[in-house]
């Protein structure tokens, strides 16, 4: 080793030893005659002192010292002379007076400063990303990434699972998106996909008699961008047999609280994991992924202003609509430009409009309200109808009420939007808390009105309520599925459900989205093959690593900031330059070639 302790290792109990450092200049100072360094290596940083007489020649290597250079330093440890300890330093106490150093490497300057966390362009950053990786934060973010995939296999092992890798050439494995294909070059003219997830190769592993599986899965899905979601992505991916419902519902909140506790004990988990059914989410939150660490809870006022005066309200309710709200505390004086934007945030929501309805604190109380206390520009409301409104979301004087009307579910998502909107503004959400909740009772199929068909609303894999098969033919609409997700302060962290382990039961929901039965045998057919062999009842989950560290991390601004290498929003690569053209050569052996490029990339 040219080291024999790492920089951040050094404390005062090392006083008086002669060690061997290896790393980076993170910083030179030239100061009173002495020149210090800042060494960096993977366990931190320590100061190093060149001194002009007691090793003038390593003085003399230090003099041209430049950041990043990398350098070797012999020297000796000694508590830092009184007054200069550095106590935001590990190592703040010593430094290491140097006798000897050589230069290792030296550096060009680095296009951005390596030695702090300031932002940086991130086109930047990723064309340099070996630079990047060298700051502090990513630093932290990989081997917080490290601690979670460690724990998580930990977890898993003592509770009997088995790892098993499945592969990365494989067939169409369709979960909802685009699939990556990787042209044969053996068998010409066909392609393999990359999986979306190894949802039935996990399946494929019930059948063969694993009880427990689970796997740190690379999955690919040729997604057109969206902000927090990458091509490539990794997810725990996780499923067991001889189960229902319930067990995994209790091990999915179980590893993820303990793995919160493990990795971030100074985050508050509010326990025991709350539990909404899918339809309760979205009347409440507006979500099915709520931030539950506010409350701001949505109330429905369609029947207190079915008969109102104010035929917006009136006229929705009649017209199969909803009109729903919640009160946002203390803003009833919100200026009238701020109000403004309010509207122009809930359209771009998705909204026709927002009445919103301010309560002034003179009033006092609800009951002693008058029309004078109420500003808003639905006139036509009655006070009694306004007071009914106000119980109904807990406003009190003081408070605006946001109200939105139209149709569902795009109310209330609107509203969900609003809500999370006005829990950031008023700090509401508590950044020291993560509270998890499981959201299931999913609906099993959704009307894909442009296609004029159903899809599946998680995958078509996942079964529905036992007794609501016999709905199949003639309510589809009404079967509720299995599923379940595990969502934290907004994001989903984890989804799954129990799966159909019948061929009959599975032909029976791919006839209903509308796959021909030459469809299905081509895309499935060892699927459903496998079922005639005794599949048991299994089910599973799986949950994206890279969010996960995300929300763990305080220093992630997005899910890229929890990879080493990783890809712009648009797919692109700019250290590679990845994706590229590639020779001639390459494509004949593949028996390709090119089509002149369409200007629509939905066309490509
Ligand atoms: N395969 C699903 C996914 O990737 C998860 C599951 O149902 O286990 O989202």
């Amino acid at each position: 080793m040219l080291k024999s302790i790492g920089c951040g290792s050094l404390r005062l109990e090392h006083a008086g030893q002669t060690i061997s450092l290896a790393g980076w200049v993170h910083r030179r100072r030239d100061h009173g005659g002495l020149v210090f360094i800042d060494l960096r290596d993977s366990t931190g940083i320590v100061q190093v002192v060149f001194h002009p007489e007691e090793a003038p020649e390593a003085f003399g290597v230090a003099e041209r010292f430049r950041a990043e250079w990398v350098a070797q330093i012999t020297g000796t440890v000694r508590p830092r002379p009184e007054g200069t300890a550095n106590p935001n330093l590990g190592t703040g106490d010593v430094e290491v007076l140097a006798s000897a150093t050589v230069v290792l490497n030296a550096a060009k300057t680095p296009p951005f400063d390596v030695s702090q966390d300031a932002p940086v362009d991130e086109l930047l950053r990723m064309r340099y990303r070996y630079l990047d990786l060298r700051r502090p934060f990513m630093r932290e973010n990989l081997r917080m990434r490290h601690r979670v995939v460690k724990f998580i296999r930990d977890y898993l092992d003592e509770r009997d699972f088995v790892e098993i890798e499945t592969p990365i050439l494989i067939k169409s494995t369709p979960e909802g998106a685009r699939d990556f294909l990787v042209p044969s070059r053996i068998h010409q003219g066909s392609f393999y996909a990359l999986p979306q997830s190894p949802q039935q190769l996990k399946q494929l592993l019930m059948v063969a008699g694993t009880d427990r599986y689970f796997q740190i899965a690379r999955c690919f899905r040729d997604e057109d961008p969206r902000a927090d979601r990458l091509p490539e992505f990794t997810q725990l991916d996780l499923e067991m047999a001889f189960v229902d419902r319930d067990d995994i519902i209790a091990l999915m909140s179980d590893l993820y609280t303990e793995l919160i506790q493990v990795i971030r004990p100074d985050k508050h988990v509010p326990l025991p994991v709350p539990h909404f059914t899918h339809q309760e989410a979205m009347a409440r939150f507006g979500s099915d992924k709520p931030d539950i660490r506010f409350g701001l809870e949505i109330a429905d006022f369609s029947s207190i202003v079915a008969g109102s005066e104010f035929k917006v309200f009136s006229g929705v309710v009649a017209g199969g609509g909803v009109v729903k709200g919640f009160a946002a505390p203390g803003l009833a004086s919100i200026p009238r430009r701020q109000a403004d934007e309010l509207v122009e945030l809930a359209k771009r929501h998705g909204a026709r409009g927002l009445v919103t309805i301010a309560l002034d604190e003179a009033a006092g109380s609800l009951d002693a309200l008058t029309l004078d206390h109420v500003r808003t520009p639905a006139r036509a409301l009655s006070l009694d109808e306004i007071k009914s409104i106000a119980t109904a979301c807990g406003a009190a004087p003081g408070d605006l009420v946001l109200i939105v009307a139209g149709e569902e579910p795009q109310s209330s998502s609107t509203l969900g939007q609003l809500r999370l909107h006005m829990g950031e503004r008023l700090g509401l959400a508590d950044p020291n808390t993560i509270a998890l909740c499981v959201i299931s009772d999913f609906p099993l199929f959704d009307w894909n009105e442009n296609e004029n068909r159903w899809d599946s609303v998680h995958h078509p894999f996942t079964a529905p309520f036992d007794d609501h098969w016999e709905r199949l033919d003639s309510d589809p609409g009404n079967m509720t599925a299995k599923a379940y997700d595990l969502a934290a302060n907004g994001y989903e962290l984890a989804g799954g459900s129990i799966r159909i382990h019948e061929r009959a039961r599975q032909e029976s929901i791919f006839r209903t989205l509308g796959h021909s039965p030459e469809n299905v045998e081509a895309q499935f057919g060892h699927l459903l093959e496998a079922f005639e062999y005794g599949a048991p009842p299994h089910g599973g989950f799986a949950g994206g690593i890279d969010r996960l560290v995300m929300i763990l991390s305080d220093k992630a601004d997005s899910i890229r900031d929890t990879i080493a290498f990783t890809k712009t929003q648009i797919g692109a690569d700019p250290l590679f330059g990845a994706p590229s053209p590639v020779d001639q050569y390459q494509l004949d052996q593949l028996g390709l070639a090119l089509a002149p490029r369409s200007p629509d990339p939905e066309k490509q």
